[in-house]
């Protein structure tokens, strides 16, 4: 095994490829990145696990993009939580937040998982590489089904590529108090002929009830593909969690025998991108009655970014002086 450094380290994205199985995949561990958004937003924890998950998806995605750009994951849907918005801008900026109703949230049983918390409704996955014409979308219905098989549907329906994603969030009581973690493995199948990849592509769920896959034309999936499908599979939640097993470890577990080769990681950390002035383009989309109906009791214009909770307070009188004026830039 090729090992770049990073060892045993949180907050990392690791890139990594079994050229035996022609798979390739990415590996996330969170720690205080995670801790940090969900600390700060002291969401009840069944709301804190699937922001989480989604928060390890989004940079196993996200994280494609090397140098820049963003990627957008967002959830509205019937369930408890009714919006969720994570936000990964390249190289390592991570951001979350979700909407919820508290009442239905606390009538859940213990551990529920993603599938009941955001029900039924859409997942919209946004890549935005700076221009008008390099924004994606990709849009996947929520039916129940939870992050991770949402996530499989998007690569068979809109990338035509086999991917196994598995997720994991748990808060960990250590010596110094609690703090949140969340792991995530992404593998996808990506051999160099296609063929081979559209045999692995047909969803069970698409061959007729009472025929097997042979009796309806279809070819059985790729050996390299159902093996390495296997293997992701016995990877356990608390080893994706545990910060005693480092990524490179768990890929070694995992692949060893096939031959894992893993790349040079990317940092992640907590980072929200609001800003005065961001603020200012905002206000700028409303008309002057609009901003008028905004003034508080106070007479101060008081904006707080559901992302980070930092709170903006802005004096109207100078938001219309700097609205008014020619553009000084
Ligand atoms: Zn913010």
């Amino acid at each position: 095994m090729t090992s770049v450094g990073f060892e045993g380290v949180d907050d990392l994205v690791l890139p990594f490829a079994v050229e035996g199985l022609d798979v390739r995949g990415r590996i996330v561990r969170l720690g205080p990145a995670l801790d940090t958004i969900l600390d700060r937003h002291n969401y009840p924890d069944a709301v804190a696990r699937v922001v989480g998950e989604a928060a390890a998806l989004t940079v196993l995605l996200g994280s494609a993009l090397k140098f820049e750009g963003s990627f957008q994951l967002q959830t509205r849907s019937d369930g408890p939580i009714e919006m969720l918005v994570v936000d990964f801008d390249a190289p390592d900026r991570l951001r979350a937040f979700a909407r919820f109703d508290g009442e239905r949230v606390a009538a859940l049983p213990a551990g529920a998982r993603s599938a009941e918390l955001l029900g039924e409704g859409v997942l919209a996955m946004t890549l935005d590489q700076g221009s008008e014409t390099s924004r994606y979308q990709g849009v996947v219905a929520l039916e129940g089904q939870g992050l991770e098989e949402a996530a499989h549907q998007y690569f068979r329906q809109s990338e035509q590529i086999p991917t196994r994603v598995r997720l994991a969030v748990a808060e960990q009581f250590s010596g110094s108090g609690r703090a949140w973690r969340a792991g995530g493995l992404m593998t996808q199948f990506l051999p160099s002929s296609p063929e081979r990849a559209r045999q692995a592509d047909l969803h069970p769920g698409d061959i007729p009830e009472g025929h097997s896959a042979q009796e309806s034309g279809a070819r059985p999936e790729d050996d390299a593909w159902v093996e390495a499908k296997a293997l992701v599979d016995t990877v356990e939640d608390h080893e994706l969690i545990d910060p005693s097993v480092s990524s490179e470890r768990l890929l070694y577990r995992l692949f060893h025998e096939r031959g894992v080769r893993v790349f040079e990681g990317q940092g992640v950390r907590e980072a929200c991108r609001c800003s005065r002035g961001r603020i200012m383009a905002m206000m700028r989309r409303f008309d002057a009655k609009d901003r008028r109906d905004m003034v508080g009791d106070n007479g101060r214009i008081e904006v707080t970014c559901e992302f980070c909770s930092r709170r903006y307070d802005l004096d109207p009188a100078a938001i219309e002086a700097e609205i008014a004026a020619p553009d000084a830039r």
